[in-house]
């Protein structure tokens, strides 16, 4: 593949330094990127916060650039989806759909209009509050979905007036590499800076004298690092982090007809995925039936290269999560738990793992507990539904929760006891326009998505106007 290089002012920039990039279906390195030097850091910010002034002032200018930058991002939108699946993993087919998501965040953030507040407005004074983009903002991604949630934050940030510098994760840059080059041309200068290194330049970028706001998706622990770093400056901090998510199913379900969607929630994108379905409580009455039909999805899904149109699931997106995962389901199993589908790695090069249904898990096993972030699903039996909604909330995480019923306002009045930012009743990942995502404890801090996102890349600013001087 070519080289790729990271986006400064405007400028198409080379590094002494470079790193290697797998392919996780052959488990190969296929290409490198550049990695960002101190110098090349202190350029990006410096050219964020240069920008600023002018890009923050004029929200129609700012729309008309980001429709452009979404058009040249729909008119590449092949060869980004072949990047996605070549440095990530993920089957071709999703990857186009998150290019096109990335490209329609591009035009949805800029259509939203920022709120102002008249307070006051009479022959003497008026008194207005309005919002005030915060300054550069420090962009630090996972590799699960590398431009969609990159460009996510990008149009978010940029649409309310920041400008950015953006650290995709180190196992997966190319996507927003070259989304840089792609839009280099339709930004002013400095307006959106991408860079590329390890996790040491997520911490020299988060903690950056001229960084105003860490918008940061990833894990627990690295957010907490971030939170920390931000405290010296009082740095604004946005923390999109880990999920555990429960489905309770209730006894009054047809199994037949929930299957297909629980598998579905749990195991796409391989299981790499925040709002994932990450553990299931199921009343005994169907917990035979429903771990057996979870277990015949499992055993049926063709998992492959993501490049072939046939596959569903495609390889882990690198050897440290494809280990991690081995190591819960060992931890499971010695612990009691059966396997019920998968349980192993195909005898295949890459970072594969079969998908994987553990039955008869009591609850406490680190797979339960732990976020897995792979395709592995522990379903743990419950006798008395109290106790389910109690194991369920009995964490420090609190991304999402999904309530499984027969009787749609039984399973609300469920899902209302769940503790978590967002709470679904017979389905789990489900979006519509302007709809937030905010985690509750642990998972996050302050709110991603629709108006309010953008109000977070904000502060409120008064214009108290006395209307004649001396009075
Ligand atoms: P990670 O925390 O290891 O890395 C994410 C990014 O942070 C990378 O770019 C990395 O280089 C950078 N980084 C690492 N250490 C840093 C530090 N000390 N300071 C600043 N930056 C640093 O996360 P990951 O393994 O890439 O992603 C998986 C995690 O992301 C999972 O926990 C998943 O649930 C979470 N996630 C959450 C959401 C959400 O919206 N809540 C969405 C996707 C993924």
């Amino acid at each position: 593949m070519y080289d790729f290089t990271m986006t400064i002012a405007g400028r198409s920039v080379a590094a002494l330094d470079s790193f290697e990039i797998d392919n996780p279906a052959t488990g190969e390195a296929f290409t490198s990127a550049p990695e960002c030097s101190a110098e090349q850091l202190d350029d990006a910010m410096t050219a964020a916060q240069d920008a600023f002034e002018e890009w923050r002032r004029d929200p129609s200018a700012r729309r008309s650039v980001l429709e452009g930058a979404a058009d040249l991002v729909e008119s590449h939108a092949d060869e980004l989806a072949g990047i996605i699946t070549t440095e990530q993993g993920k089957p071709l087919s999703e990857a186009q759909e998150e290019v096109e998501g990335a490209a329609s965040d591009l035009r949805y953030y800029p259509s939203l209009q920022l709120p102002e507040d008249s307070l006051h407005d009479d022959g003497e004074l008026s008194v207005v509050v309005q919002r005030r983009a915060i300054g550069p903002v420090a962009t630090i991604t996972p590799w699960n979905y590398p431009l969609g949630v990159a460009v996510a934050k990008v149009a978010t940030a940029l649409a309310a007036g920041c400008t950015v510098v953006l650290k995709p994760s180190p196992y997966t840059p190319l996507s927003c590499l070259r989304f840089g080059e792609i839009v280099r041309d339709a930004f002013p200068p400095g307006v959106l800076n991408v860079i590329s290194g390890g996790d040491r330049l997520g911490a020299e970028l988060s903690r950056h004298p001229l960084t105003r706001l860490v918008s940061f998706t990833g894990s627990i622990e690295t957010g907490k690092q971030i939170a920390a770093a931000a405290a010296g400056d009082l740095k604004r901090i946005e923390l999109e982090l880990g999920g555990n998510d429960p489905a309770v199913v209730l006894d009054d379900v047809d199994v037949d007809l929930i299957a297909d969607d629980l598998f579905a929630y749990a195991f796409g994108n391989c299981g790499q995925v925040c709002d994932a379905i990450k553990r299931v409580y199921a009343p005994q009455r169907i917990y035979g039936q429903l771990v057996d039909a979870l277990a015949d999805r499992a055993r049926a899904a063709r998992v492959g290269d993501g490049g072939d149109a046939n596959t569903q699931i495609g390889p882990l997106t690198n050897a440290m999560q494809r280990d991690r995962v081995s190591e819960l389901v060992r931890d499971a199993v010695s612990n009691g738990g059966r396997v019920a589908a998968g349980g192993k790695a195909p005898d295949r090069p890459g970072y594969f793992w079969e998908p994987t249904v553990l039955a008869d898990v009591a609850g406490g096993e680190r797979i339960v507990v732990e976020e897995q972030f792979g395709p592995a699903l522990p379903v743990v039996p419950y006798d008395d539904l109290s106790e389910a909604v109690h194991r369920a909330n009995d964490t420090q995480f609190g991304l999402c929760a999904s309530v499984w019923s027969g009787d749609a306002e039984r399973g609300a009045a469920v899902a209302s006891q769940l503790q978590a930012g967002t709470i679904w009743v017979n389905t789990h990942q489900g979006y519509v326009d302007g709809q937030p995502s905010s985690g509750l404890k642990w998972s996050g801090v302050g709110a991603e998505g629709g108006l309010y996102g953008l109000l977070g890349f904000t502060s409120p600013q008064v214009v108290h106007v006395v209307k004649s001087a001396g009075r």
